[in-house]
């Protein structure tokens, strides 16, 4: 069996592609796990519910890492942004969603919450220490002046 890992449709060994998703890709049952995408009659079980959305694969990673640290099943897939989200937002960039069971729902939008104030506050402290170095480099030019 072969799976679409855009919606997780199963279908047999010689079919190539999604009839609901051109272009997808289908992979067997142990790269959908590595990925960890659901499979048809894992996601029958619970409900998933998209909990955070990510810009790029790195933040996407790190979300899926912290709500599996507090032992949340979550999985985060790309979606790519179609042809209505560049007319609506002008973003024509892939994203990633996060996804947890729905019983999860409160505590990993919590999480990613936190989570997301951390990551803020770490690039702005990095603008800071930017911005501070500038300062410094203004100040060491006119030093020589401000020493006589
Ligand atoms: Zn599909």
């Amino acid at each position: 069996m072969k799976y679409c890992v855009e919606c997780g449709s199963e279908y047999q060994d010689h079919v190539t592609e999604c009839a609901d998703c051109p272009g997808s890709q289908l992979v067997d049952a142990e790269t959908m796990r590595q990925r960890r995408l659901p499979l048809p009659h894992e996601r029958d079980t619970r409900e998933f519910i998209r909990v955070g959305t990510a810009e790029d694969p790195l933040t996407a990673e790190d979300y899926v890492r912290l709500l599996e640290a507090e032992h949340i099943p979550v999985f985060s897939r790309p979606r790519r942004g179609g042809t209505v989200d560049v007319l609506t937002t002008g973003n024509p960039h892939p994203w990633w969603e996060i996804l947890v069971p729905e019983d999860q729902v409160q505590k990993a939008t919590e999480l990613l919450a936190r989570e997301k104030a951390q990551l803020d506050a770490t690039a702005e402290e990095a603008a800071q220490a930017a911005e501070e170095e500038e300062r410094e480099t203004e100040n060491a030019v006119s030093a020589p002046g401000t020493a006589t």
